[in-house]
């Protein structure tokens, strides 16, 4: 039997406090595209309703902690066309606004809990805990925490303090209970509190979760709507517990519908490029990639028949608006479930359209402050600058850098001594180490000839085979100096690109 738990949800109708919302973006490598969607959103609710929209880095997992991700955050988003009230960078009155600087504001909340009897010490081992995950997989049972020391004697739990070992703090989810909660998109969601694992609140690093430190900072900095993925829906539950736990009242909950390949799958960067530094180098405009953003909810209201008859509009037309219009216009309620489908060539098409609106001034301005920007093309003169006798030959050494497709023919790029299944498969390798290394001479260099040793391509045939995709010949400027000014986000949505054409390609001769 389960019993309901009361919760305590602010209202969906009535707005009583002021609106507050926030994004939370992890600093964990190059801005996602995702983020920039959800920051729109979050942008939208938060003006419609002069309330404030919040920017707080949630970097509490120093695993994935990347250096230069968080100010890469910030001007990314700022590209799109979006600006914050509060923040790390702008402050404001609820700050800090970064997660690593308030450790000590979620231990004293975690011994709130422990004080309160709603929070545990779990003084397990990590082997001990393997030991566990593996036996329940064993039993074929759910792997989670068996709550064993939900129950220590305080004499035991002074042995084990005074003995000095480590422990983590875990939320004690009441047993037996159900508890409801509003999802404002979908309506009431019921959970039973027996699938849900007493969480670990306080890492023993001393540390929180990700649930600890989201939700005491949503209750500290007053946020009255949280607007996020859908992804994270499945840990509202363990949210809505830590705000009873709390004592607190929740926020309303609006869990956007993930963005999604063409194929309908979760987007990932194996089938798009999801790095907003790719669009922005890449020469898309913000104000496309903005009202691409923004169509993708659902939001905005098509145009009527009548419209669409009176104003001459093709139907395509009516996918274009300005951030003016989506403030006037879009509305949370009209948002679709359904996942909305990341399409690149939906993308270039309203790219091209804002091409063509910008006057000739404008037009220039945009290739010289992207593709064609001093920095750029100071960057790229040095690795030519000895090879060339006249400065005509510019473009000839260096056009791969600013073309968008550079497909060699087999001819081109295929190593004399390999299969072409052979050589695709260690471009796929290629990839992935790439894509873990950090974009700088030596990171690149050393992951290439690891890979190389291993799978045993030698430097020269691995070298020259990566030089044939990027720039569509053997012989270019220095490899590795030409990737570095090239970008991690271009490079390696080329060699992604030529991997799909080149399997395309085999799948139609078969
Ligand atoms: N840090 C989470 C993220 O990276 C925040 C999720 C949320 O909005 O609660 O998206």
């Amino acid at each position: 039997m389960t019993s309901k738990a009361p919760v305590n949800q602010h209202p969906s109708t009535q707005e009583a406090s002021p609106v507050r919302v926030r994004i939370a973006p992890s600093p964990t490598g190059d801005p996602h595209v995702g983020t920039a969607y959800i920051g729109l959103l979050n942008y939208i609710y938060a003006r419609q309703r002069s309330g404030q929209f919040i920017l707080r880095i949630e970097d509490t997992d120093r695993t994935r902690f990347v250096p230069t991700s968080e100010q890469m955050i910030f001007d990314s988003l700022r590209w799109v066309g979006l600006t914050w009230d509060e923040g790390p960078d702008v402050g404001g009155p609820y700050g800090p606004y970064r997660q690593s600087e308030r450790t000590e504001i979620y231990r004293e909340h975690a011994e709130m809990l422990l004080a309160n009897g709603h929070a545990y010490r779990s003084f397990e081992t990590a082997e001990e805990l393997e030991a566990m995950r593996q036996q329940q997989i064993a039993a074929k049972v759910p792997p989670r925490y068996n709550g064993a020391h939900r129950h220590l004697t305080q004499a035991q739990i002074d042995a084990y303090l005074a003995e000095g070992r480590p422990y983590t703090v875990r939320l004690k989810v009441p047993e037996n209970q159900s508890t409801t909660f509003t999802d404002e998109l979908r309506g009431p969601i019921t959970f039973d509190h027996n699938n849900v694992d007493d969480q670990v609140l306080l890492k023993s690093d001393g540390y929180p979760t990700y649930h600890l430190a989201n939700v005491v900072d949503d209750h500290l900095m007053r946020i009255t709507d949280v607007i996020r993925a859908e992804e994270w829906i499945s840990s509202t539950p363990k949210h809505v517990l830590l705000y009873a736990a709390f004592g607190w009242e929740l926020p309303r909950f609006w869990h956007m519908p993930l963005l999604r390949n063409t194929d309908k799958s979760k987007i990932s960067k194996r089938k798009n490029p999801v790095s907003l530094v790719f669009y922005q180098q890449s020469g898309y405009l913000p104000q496309a990639m903005l009202n691409f953003l923004g169509l993708l909810g659902g939001g905005m209201a098509q145009p009527t028949e009548q419209e669409i008859v009176s104003k001459g509009l093709n139907t395509k037309e009516g996918d274009i608006f300005s951030l003016a219009e989506m403030l006037e216009k879009f509305d949370f309620r009209r948002i679709s479930l359904g996942g909305p489908v990341f399409d690149l060539v939906k993308l270039k098409w309203l790219n091209g359209e804002y091409l063509r609106k910008l006057t000739p001034e404008e037009f220039f301005t945009a290739l010289r402050s992207t593709i064609l920007s001093d920095s750029y093309i100071r960057a790229i003169a040095p690795l030519v600058q000895s090879r060339m006798e006249i400065l005509g030959q510019f473009g000839d050494m260096t056009g791969f850098f600013f073309a968008d497709n550079i497909l060699p023919p087999e001819s081109v790029w295929l190593p004399k001594k390999r299969t072409f299944e052979e050589s695709l498969a260690f471009i796929a390798e290629q990839l992935t180490a790439l894509e873990a290394a950090a974009w700088e001479a030596e990171a690149i260099e050393s992951s290439l000839k690891t890979l190389g040793e291993a799978k045993q391509w030698s430097v020269k045939e691995n070298f020259m085979l990566l030089r044939a995709i990027l720039t569509g010949s053997t012989s270019s400027p220095p490899l590795v100096e030409s990737m570095i000014v090239f970008g991690k986000a271009r490079t390696l949505d080329r060699l992604r690109r030529f991997l799909d054409v080149q399997k395309k390609q085999a799948n139609q001769r078969k």
